[in-house]
């Protein structure tokens, strides 16, 4: 059956008009005013309601195992929270152990996803290793579609690699046209500061973020960068927080190297004072790299804004507070993570794009069209266009509401914002076509989300004509 949103306001990175949204089949098939309405016609009237291309979030856990625990939410519940929230694509880390082969990693993370999903989802391969078997299981998930690499330079002798690894999973990246995310943290600094601390008896949460300054991000930012310069790969930085990383960066960009920049949610609106709360209440705030000085976020959204920071994740990662107890008297064992995914969307509105603090089409871009361009999702996905998939936020900009554990959807018994006043909701929100929300409740087909296969080459085209 054909689908008809009529009468919105429709918003893109690059413009705003009024027009109805024709959907035959999962892809749009037509945008004009006055739209004939086919026979046999679903339709969704969005007077006064804005119409966003479907939200994507480049950094995403689900299935994690990770600090002696997993992560709590599954794709049923990750992907229902993402939907309800406006993210209608996720892009989610595998991350093997060093002592697990790509290869079967992935085959796990794939099994885990497959057929148990309500939307959209591809994979960031992690490579945790690199030896002489590394290659050609890599050639292979990249064959497979999933065209982008995450590495770890934090995590030592967990997720992370080491600078002999990096050098070859970039040189690989480059020869393949493959784009590769990265953990920026020095994981040697990282493990020695923690030890002191641990030794003068500093054991409580609050240390946290004093065994990974800022300077410890920005040397791996820098390292990074240098990496990318002299193998040619492409890269992208991952959750960066603080102004000295986010020097090291820009540094690069204007070196000309290809470098992408995201930072999550958490680091734009909270800072490491509700990391210093003390007992439970600091461990649910901790997460890598950590909550950092106030100062910090002001630099953030300005950067955002002018798309320095060119994408806005949510590295979402949830763990219970029974999870984050793990690490009751020593705050190196606290599991690291926040959840997001469900409301990404609302809190960057209300308090970026109606606090005056970013452009409405820098919020489509930085959470739509310029992840699914980096990533090699466009022009499927990020656009709202004849041809696109029919992925497609209605916002309803006059809802009220304040975010809370007790209503989330995401598979978590605290949300790290909670309390937050939120201005507007999704109102309709549909994947390939078929409506999955409405008015904050899942509506769909729990099933309906599909891998989304990446070529590689699309994004070398991407690149150069960036
Ligand atoms: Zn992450």
């Amino acid at each position: 059956m054909a689908l008809l949103i009529k009468g919105g306001e429709i918003v893109t990175a690059e413009s705003r008009f009024h027009a109805d949204i024709l959907v035959e089949g999962e892809t749009i098939s037509a945008v004009g005013t006055g739209l004939e309405q086919p026979p046999e016609c679903q339709v969704v009237d969005a007077t006064g309601k804005l119409v966003f291309p479907g939200f994507i979030d480049p950094h995403v856990h689900v299935h994690l195992p990770f600090m002696a625990t997993f992560a709590k939410d599954t794709h049923a519940t990750a992907s229902r929270a993402a939907l309800i929230g406006g993210t209608t694509t996720f892009i989610e880390m595998v991350c093997p152990s060093r002592n697990e082969d790509a290869l079967a990693g992935y085959h796990t993370w794939k099994q885990k996803a497959e057929g148990n999903s309500a939307c959209d989802y591809a994979f960031h391969m992690g490579v945790t290793r690199f030896d002489a078997s590394t290659e050609s299981q890599l050639r292979e998930i990249v064959a497979d579609g999933t065209a982008s690499f995450k590495i770890f330079l934090a995590y030592k002798s967990f997720f992370g690699v080491d600078d002999a690894e990096m050098f070859q999973t970039l040189s690989l990246a480059s020869k393949l046209g493959v784009i590769t995310t990265a953990h920026c943290e020095n994981a040697e600094l990282v493990s020695r500061l923690q030890q002191g601390l641990l030794a003068q008896g500093k054991t409580s949460p609050e240390w946290h973020e004093p065994s990974r300054p800022e300077s410890v991000e920005a040397e791996g930012t820098g390292r990074f960068a240098t990496f990318l310069q002299q193998t040619g790969a492409a890269g992208y930085v991952v959750h960066l927080s603080c102004a000295p990383a986010l020097r090291a960066a820009v540094d690069a960009k204007l070196r000309g190297v290809r470098l992408f920049v995201e930072s999550v949610l958490p680091h734009f609106l909270l800072d490491k004072s509700y990391a210093e709360r003390g007992g439970l209440e600091a461990m649910k705030y901790i997460m890598s790299p950590p909550l950092r000085d106030r100062r910090n976020a002001p630099v953030l959204w300005d950067a955002l804004q002018a798309a320095l920071i060119d994408t806005v994740g949510t590295d979402h990662c949830p763990f219970d507070t029974e999870q984050k107890l793990l690490g009751d008297g020593d705050f190196t064992r606290i599991p690291n993570g926040i959840p997001g995914i469900e409301d990404r969307v609302t809190l960057m509105w209300t308090y970026g794009v109606k606090r005056g603090l970013l452009d409405i089409h820098r919020f489509v871009d930085a959470l739509s069209t310029r992840p699914a361009r980096i990533f090699g999702l466009a022009p499927r996905k990020g656009v709202i266009a004849v041809g696109a998939d029919a992925d497609l936020v209605v916002y309803d900009p006059h809802y009220r509401g304040t975010l809370s554990a007790r209503s989330q959807h995401v598979n978590n018994d605290y949300n790290g914002f909670e309390g937050f006043s939120v201005e507007g909701r999704p109102s309709v929100v549909t994947v390939r076509g078929s409506i999955q929300v409405r008015d904050g409740a899942f509506v769909g087909d729990k099933n309906r989300g599909r891998m989304l296969r990446r070529d590689p080459q699309y994004f070398r085209e991407a690149a150069h004509a960036r």
